[in-house]
């Protein structure tokens, strides 16, 4: 019902009250060092009550509170709004082989934040530990809904050559929902900036790649003006990898915002990612989305904040697998 500072508030005035009418009727009573102790008491609940209503309790680093909101603290600033992010495509769970979330757990969390599409993503099984194809094509037993959260099924797919060969056959990839592509070191180290460049657009003709991941990684030098004009010539996306500015690929922040840059200026679309590895980290956008805000990114062109257009993009993906 009352705040602790107004419970102290209270308090403080009841104590103040009983002493001036105690002052009134008889004079104060004498400050011997027994009687001094209640008052200094009373000062303290009242100091320490009021000075902890000027922090709200998410500031305070209490367990539980949202770490958005203590981003936002942090930064100090009112930000631009911008919608919610409603769905997720890049997130790997314990099958990943370096991941620690069950489908059910990440579901769990999707839900608290508010979001409606959930896409798993699990690591090709050229990276150590991570599953072999057989995984991906058990997907009869892949939920499809969890309490309310639309569940799909894609991969996380490795570029293992300089041809731009995948680690999971067509075959498998033609029955998943949707499908990243990526390079990793565990994998295959990349070459130089011409070759990158020209793997990455050789993949971009994949039929059945939608998304390509984590391309501002400063380990693979490309060239991020060809690589953003082809896939917005074959309506691929580029994600802006929330991870990307804080826990993996040290260096990649401002490589991101020069190929968001350019997807802006040549029209293309974006999507937000996690590449959640653990499944408190699904929700957590807020680096990205800032970045995007800073360079005025136009909002329409971010799909995941549109439910409308990602369930749009999933189902284009899906038909174009099955038409084949
Ligand atoms: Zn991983
Ligand atoms: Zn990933």
């Amino acid at each position: 019902m009352f705040s602790f500072p107004q419970l102290s508030f209270m308090y403080f005035l009841y104590v103040f009250c009983i002493f001036c009418f105690s002052g009134v009727i008889g004079g104060l009573p004498p400050i011997t060092e027994e009687s001094a102790f209640l008052p200094q008491l009373y000062f303290n609940l009242c100091f320490w009550g009021l000075l902890g209503g000027y922090f709200p309790p998410d500031s305070r680093g209490y367990k539980g509170a949202s770490p958005h909101y203590c981003h936002k603290i942090v930064k100090g600033v009112e930000k631009h709004h911008m919608n919610q992010v409603v769905g997720d495509l890049h997130i790997h769970t314990l099958a990943s082989g370096h991941a620690y979330s069950t489908v059910w757990e990440i579901a769990q969390v999707a839900k608290k934040e508010k979001m409606e599409i959930i896409g798993i993503s699990d690591h090709g099984p050229s990276m150590p530990g991570a599953p072999q194809a057989m995984y991906f094509e058990a997907r009869g037993h892949f939920p499809r809904e969890i309490e309310g959260i639309k569940m799909f099924m894609g991969a996380e797919v490795d570029i293992v050559d300089k041809e731009g060969k995948l680690d999971l056959p067509d075959r498998v990839l033609k029955k998943l929902d949707y499908a990243i592509v990526s390079f990793h070191p565990q994998v295959f180290l990349g070459l130089s900036l011409e070759e990158n460049t020209e793997i990455l657009l050789r993949v971009l003709d994949h039929p059945w790649v939608e998304i390509v991941a984590h391309l501002g990684n400063p380990k693979y030098p490309i060239d991020y003006q060809a690589v953003v004009k082809k896939a917005v010539a074959c309506g691929k996306l580029i994600e802006i990898n929330n991870s990307s500015f804080s826990i993996s690929r040290r260096g990649s922040a401002e490589n991101c915002q020069q190929i968001a840059l350019a997807m802006k200026a040549e029209g293309g679309k974006l999507m937000v990612t996690s590449d959640a590895h653990y499944c408190g980290e699904v929700g957590n956008y807020e680096d990205a989305l800032d970045m995007l805000r800073e360079i005025q990114f136009p909002e329409e062109r971010i799909i995941n904040l549109s439910r409308e257009k990602l369930e749009d993009f999933l189902q284009q993906s899906i038909n174009r697998r099955r038409q084949r």
